[in-house]
């Protein structure tokens, strides 16, 4: 298995990542998740370029352009024979003595890749999943795709306690997004979403959303709702790169209208399978 290691494609066991990475050390980095379909990189340019804005928002500089980096997983899913799967990405502040100031400008980020093949979840886009609503506990940054990860994994860990797929989160009431996806509703025929604000993730699966939606017709709002809102909705569905497009049928233990994926959601996910279509030619 090959991986990618500042700038160059070696394998995975010949990895050393030092103990002092700031990545290891911090969760000082920031990372990204693109899918990968009939060996193509989905919507590649967008998460390449969030990776940049995410860097620089937490001011580290990354040492490659947009095309580098591209040509580089491009190479990475050849060498791999991946066809369906995942491209993890991070970028840390590097590796330097422990101290909580940043490291000396000489001190270079390091850089990692690799893929894992990974199954669209049809069964449970077809089915619905069910989810839990949970206090928004994250910082006042949550547009950065930052390594500290912690209060998502504990929202998700709940919702595994539960018996649920996903965690809802909300700060007093609003309700924002998922622990690892965004989350939109349908009420009057109208779609609603949480605006691209600090207290979101701006999803690139939700920016095609806003896409697919406005070019067929589709009414979408960038409002933020509340839990007692959603729960009265008509659909709710969470968008993100692994999770793709799918519906909730129950929260908190109760129905989402009649307990069934909604029209609206499916349509979405038609109109989703065709851009993935068009874009890497499935
Ligand atoms: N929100 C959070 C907190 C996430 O971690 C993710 C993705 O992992 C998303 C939203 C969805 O973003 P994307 O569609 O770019 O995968």
């Amino acid at each position: 298995e090959k991986v990618i290691f500042n700038g160059s494609i070696t394998e995975r066991s010949q990895l050393n990542i030092d103990i002092e990475d700031r990545g290891y050390q911090f969760g000082d980095g920031v990372y990204e998740v693109i899918r990968v379909y009939n060996g193509s990189l989905f919507t590649g340019e967008e998460h390449l370029q969030r990776l940049i804005k995410s860097a620089e928002s937490i001011q580290i500089k990354i040492p490659y352009s947009i095309s580098e980096m591209k040509n580089l997983l491009l190479k990475l899913i050849e060498e791999n024979n991946l066809y369906l799967g995942i491209i993890y990405l991070q970028i840390t502040r590097g590796v330097s003595q422990r101290n909580h100031l940043f490291p000396s400008a000489d001190v270079e980020p390091s850089f990692v890749a690799y893929t894992r093949e990974l199954q669209s979840p049809t069964e449970a886009m077809e089915k619905g999943v069910t989810a839990i609503t949970v206090e928004d506990i994250r910082w006042l940054r949550c547009d950065i795709k930052s390594l500290n990860l912690l209060p998502n994994l504990l929202a998700k860990q709940k919702a595994s306690e539960a018996g649920c797929f996903e965690a809802l989160q909300h700060r007093s009431g609003a309700v924002t997004e998922g622990s690892s996806s965004n989350v939109s509703i349908v009420a009057d025929g109208k779609i609603k979403t949480h605006p691209a604000t600090n207290l979101i993730l701006n999803g690139i699966t939700r920016q095609v959303l806003l896409d697919i939606s406005r070019k067929n017709g589709l009414e979408i709002i960038e409002e933020a709702f509340s839990v007692e809102e959603m729960l009265q909705a008509d659909e709710v569905f969470l968008s993100g790169t692994t999770t793709e497009i799918m519906p909730i049928i129950e929260i908190d233990k109760q129905k989402i209208a009649n307990g069934q994926p909604g029209l609206v959601t499916k349509q979405l996910q038609a109109l989703f399978n065709e851009k993935i279509k068009e874009q890497c030619g499935l």
